[in-house]
């Protein structure tokens, strides 16, 4: 499955129909809420999904409810059941739909004519003109953002299957601080200039915020103006992701990764300590006044978007920065410097995230080639006719 992103142009009936349908979804989410809620701690009885929709009907026996599209309605429970599951598998209680969280709605029938979509009751919407959307279309979600509504469409199309893997086809990538990434064949993505330029302009307009008496007009402008400024970012960093994983994409198959949990994401570098136990200088300093909030939210979408071009593997990111690519050899001291590697056993020097990239793609294919004759042991075993494992004899 995929979704498509594509703003809307409506006028402004359009625009209050859907207003109005999205507050009766609201309503609708808070309805289930309170019934299930009440109903618990009333009788200690859990009202399924199945009973909430049976009482969609009487409910759209009220006029301005019944405008809203029925199948729509349906999805406003069954998204309240996603978050319970949620709830039940240990995430926070479902929250009460606020106004300006739940600005969204689901649309279950939906096709799609040149750059218009027609959904039920309201008919064709005009779409701002964009690349065309293959597959069929499963559902269609609108959204009302800060700069306008937008449909997210999700059609049934896969994404291409990936083409064989070849070692000359797999490259390694090390996440920089200094540098976005640097790739096992030596290609260095910087960050791009104009982040820094944002990344300034956030604290201007932060700090003016904070100034502000929080709740009055003033303060609400400038909180206007800062969500502006952070959706703008978004959307510059969302492009830059785009464009560098489409490039990767073009040149490879596979590419290798430090499986690092979303958390860790934005590293820190550890503590280091002289013999004296004093503190040295690790490089943190630099780290965190490069662009952290513009780039925090960065490799996770630049991954998810490398998945969804090529096929993306991960290895362990044990030591990756102080291993030596040439003899293997495992030492903090290789580390001359944040930038500088230079092997106390072999030698070898290398730009050290260059160093490291490479060190990530030899642990990608190792793994992969080890993966790959256990896959054929397996499937030659049989036709052999005996056990090759010497303890099951
Ligand atoms: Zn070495």
């Amino acid at each position: 499955m995929l979704t498509h992103k594509r703003k809307l142009i409506l006028n402004q009936a359009q625009q209050s129909r859907i207003d109005g349908w999205i507050g009766v979804c609201r309503l609708v989410y808070n309805m289930g809420l309170e019934i299930r809620i009440a109903s618990w701690k009333s009788r200690q009885k859990f009202v399924s999904k199945f009973e909430l929709i049976n009482q969609l009907p009487e409910l759209r026996k009220i006029e301005w409810i019944a405008d809203a599209p029925a199948d729509s309605l349906q999805a406003v429970i069954e998204r309240l059941d996603k978050s319970y599951q949620k709830f039940f598998k240990g995430g926070g209680f479902p929250k009460w739909a606020g106004r300006r969280k739940y600005n969204s709605m689901l649309f279950k029938r939906a096709t799609l004519e040149s750059n218009k979509i027609k959904l039920p009751k309201i008919g064709l919407l005009k779409m701002f003109k964009d690349s065309e959307i293959p597959g069929n279309i499963k559902t269609v979600t609108i959204k009302k953002e800060l700069t306008g509504y937008f449909a997210y469409i999700v059609t049934d199309a896969v994404k291409e299957i990936s083409r064989p893997i070849g070692e000359n086809q797999a490259v390694g990538i090390d996440m920089g601080i200094s540098s976005f990434c640097v790739t096992s064949d030596g290609h260095v993505v910087e960050n791009p200039r104009h982040f820094k330029k944002y990344e300034r302009k956030l604290r201007i307009e932060g700090r003016s915020l904070s100034r502000k008496k929080k709740g009055s007009s003033r303060w609400k402008k400038q909180a206007r103006k800062l969500g502006l400024l952070h959706h703008k970012i978004g959307n510059v960093r969302k492009d830059f992701l785009h464009k560098e994983s489409t490039k990767l994409a073009a040149k490879y198959s596979t590419v290798y990764l430090e499986d690092l949990k979303v958390g860790n994401m934005s590293r820190k570098a550890k503590p280091q300590q002289d013999e004296s136990g004093a503190f040295i200088p690790n490089g943190q300093s630099a780290k965190s006044g490069l662009n952290r909030s513009i780039l925090d939210a960065g490799w996770g979408m630049y991954r998810e978007m490398l998945e969804y071009k090529i096929t993306v593997e991960t290895v362990n990111p044990k030591h990756t920065s102080q291993e030596c690519f040439i003899c293997g050899h495992i030492s903090p001291d290789n580390r001359k410097s944040q930038s500088v590697f230079e092997c106390t056993n072999c030698g070898h020097s290398d730009h050290a995230d260059s160093n490291a990239s490479k060190v990530i793609k030899g642990r990608g294919t190792a793994h992969s080639r080890e993966r790959k004759s256990l896959d054929y042991a397996l499937a030659v075993e049989p036709s052999f006719g005996y056990v090759s494992n010497p303890r099951r004899r």
